[in-house]
């Protein structure tokens, strides 16, 4: 129970893989704070198996990014994972998802790891993930915000993991390829539409096409990438974007 007494925020974790690493932080003794949206109940659920508190806050503000950290307190393990997809041509996309999309998946990253950094300094010590994507590495057509937003997330890391490079605060991204969440079920339909497919054909022909191992990634997968960056082993690994996309980055 190496995080016995360190405090864990992991943005999005109400659902797929925020929650998968709240869980595999919580079970290393964090004391976690979930963040995202939800049934009441589920999330109260959630809140009791992980002996967790929920902070609803919407982080597509910097208000409500500021209102997440007021309540939550010093935070020794930042996990930036909140996140969003809109799938259009770019002639198509709508402003306000672009906009949307900005905000949430790069800049609520900036404004809690502004928040999070005085306390993790003057402790010496402190660790910052952040979900990126195989898509902050190579892009596809029809998800420009979500790409450029993500290619901004590895750069910010990498800053973040310069400035405190001799705090004992590491920054770094994972990058996974697909991972079976509601994220991804829910751009089927978009996909299917954007590039005239059927359901099958955008699972097998779009999605598993870019990964060479044809799986899905595990939710649970990620959550062990996250408690090996935490660790004391990986004091020295800053700065890096770790893939776990089953092969697609190395094409
Ligand atoms: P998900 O849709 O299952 O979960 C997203 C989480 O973010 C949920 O808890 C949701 O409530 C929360 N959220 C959404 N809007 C929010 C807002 N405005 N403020 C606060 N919280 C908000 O998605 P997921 O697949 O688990 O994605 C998590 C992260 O992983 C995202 O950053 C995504 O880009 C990244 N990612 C996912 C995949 C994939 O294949 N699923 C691949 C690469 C990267």
């Amino acid at each position: 129970m190496f995080l016995s007494g360190k405090r864990a925020l992991v943005t999005g974790s109400t659902s797929g893989i925020g929650l998968a690493v709240a869980r595999a932080l919580a079970a290393e003794g964090a004391e976690v704070v979930l963040n995202g949206f939800g049934e009441e109940s589920a999330i109260a659920k959630l809140c009791d198996e992980l002996g967790a508190r929920h902070v609803g806050a919407d982080l597509t503000t910097a208000e409500g990014c500021d209102a997440l950290m007021d309540a939550a307190g010093p935070i020794d393990v930042l996990v930036n994972n909140a996140g969003m997809q809109h799938v259009a041509p770019v002639e198509e996309f709508p402003v306000e998802k672009w906009d949307a999309i900005i905000a949430l998946n790069l800049s609520a990253a900036f404004h809690t790891a502004r928040r999070a950094v005085p306390h993790m300094k003057a402790k010496g010590w402190g660790r910052i993930v952040n979900t990126a994507s195989a898509h902050s590495k190579t892009a596809s057509p029809f998800k420009s915000a979500y790409i450029a937003a993500k290619h901004g997330l590895d750069g910010l890391t990498k800053t973040l993991a310069l400035e405190l490079a001799q705090s004992g605060v590491t920054a770094n991204c994972i990058s996974p390829g697909y991972v079976w969440t509601p994220l991804v079920e829910n751009q089927i339909p978009d996909t299917m539409k954007a590039r005239s497919l059927t359901r099958e054909q955008v699972m097998n022909d779009v999605l598993l096409a870019k990964q060479p191992t044809k799986r899905f990634v595990q939710p649970e997968e990620i959550g062990a990438l996250a408690v090996f960056l935490c660790r004391e082993e990986a004091g020295n690994v800053t700065g890096a974007n770790w893939s776990i996309d089953g092969g697609w980055t190395a094409e």
